[in-house]
């Protein structure tokens, strides 16, 4: 009874600090109209992707070439996934907002970065018959609190409350320690991720015929989701579709 009491007084000041404190730019820590905002000068500074992009892996065209368009890496080797959406370009300034609250303590940030999933992936979630997050992998399970992705994939969900998509957290399973990704080329990152995955035995027969829409915080080689795409393909799913709060984009050769 006492810690209930306690936690209900812990839930009531944090709302009434809520209520007191201006809501802060999640860039710069200046005051902002709106919790979960940026203020003017810090916004240009933030690169959100738009169309024109390649219609799967929606990496930015610098002219519209058409709504089916490719790039170069997707016509040359097609990804398993049908559409990858980011809200960022994973860069200085969104780096820095996506650490802290790796962290867990910024949950304003966390809020922001949902909305913002949410629209640059509107037609993935309207689609989507199950959202999953990709599971803790060759990032240390025990210097986190929580799974980031789990988190992105729940405030996603909530931030777009006209899907019909339910959102599974355990649709997936890391089975087995990968290591660190770091330093590996590419083809060591997809032979290092192969086998790192599979469908919890909980969900494999819900997931026949299933839209699949995956969650995660950047988008770096897409070893990882390609990884997590073959294991959900292979269990029945129909479509798989990642979105993730950041990406990696190279510069265009
Ligand atoms: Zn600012
Ligand atoms: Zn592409």
């Amino acid at each position: 009874m006492l810690s209930t009491g306690l936690g209900h007084l812990r839930v009531a000041g944090r709302t009434m600090l809520n209520a007191v404190l201006p809501p802060l730019c999640l860039g710069c820590g200046e005051i902002v109209e709106t919790p979960g905002g940026l203020c003017a000068a810090c916004w240009p500074g933030f690169s959100f992707i738009a169309p024109p992009y390649c219609a799967r892996c929606a990496h930015p065209f610098v002219h519209a070439i058409g709504a089916e368009a490719l790039c170069g890496a997707c016509a040359m080797r097609p990804p398993r996934y049908r559409r990858a959406r980011a809200a960022l370009v994973y860069d200085e300034r969104s780096r820095k907002l996506v650490l802290p609250f790796k962290h867990g303590d910024r949950t304003d940030i966390a809020r922001a970065c949902g909305g913002w999933m949410a629209r640059a992936g509107a037609e993935l979630l309207a689609d989507a018959d199950l959202v999953a997050p990709i599971p803790l992998h060759w990032r240390r399970l025990f210097m986190r609190r929580y799974n980031q992705a789990q988190l992105l994939a729940r405030i996603t969900v909530a931030a777009a409350p006209s899907t019909r998509a339910r959102l599974v957290p355990d649709l997936l399973r890391r089975r087995r320690w990968t290591g660190s990704q770091t330093g590996l080329a590419g083809k060591q990152r997809h032979d290092n991720v192969r086998q790192a995955f599979d469908v919890h035995p909980r969900w494999a027969a819900l997931l026949a015929g299933k839209s699949v829409l995956l969650v995660d915080d950047v988008f770096t080689t897409g070893a990882t989701a390609e990884a997590c795409v073959r294991v959900l393909q292979r269990g029945g799913a129909r479509h798989v579709d990642v979105l993730t709060l950041a990406r990696v984009v190279r510069p265009a050769v």
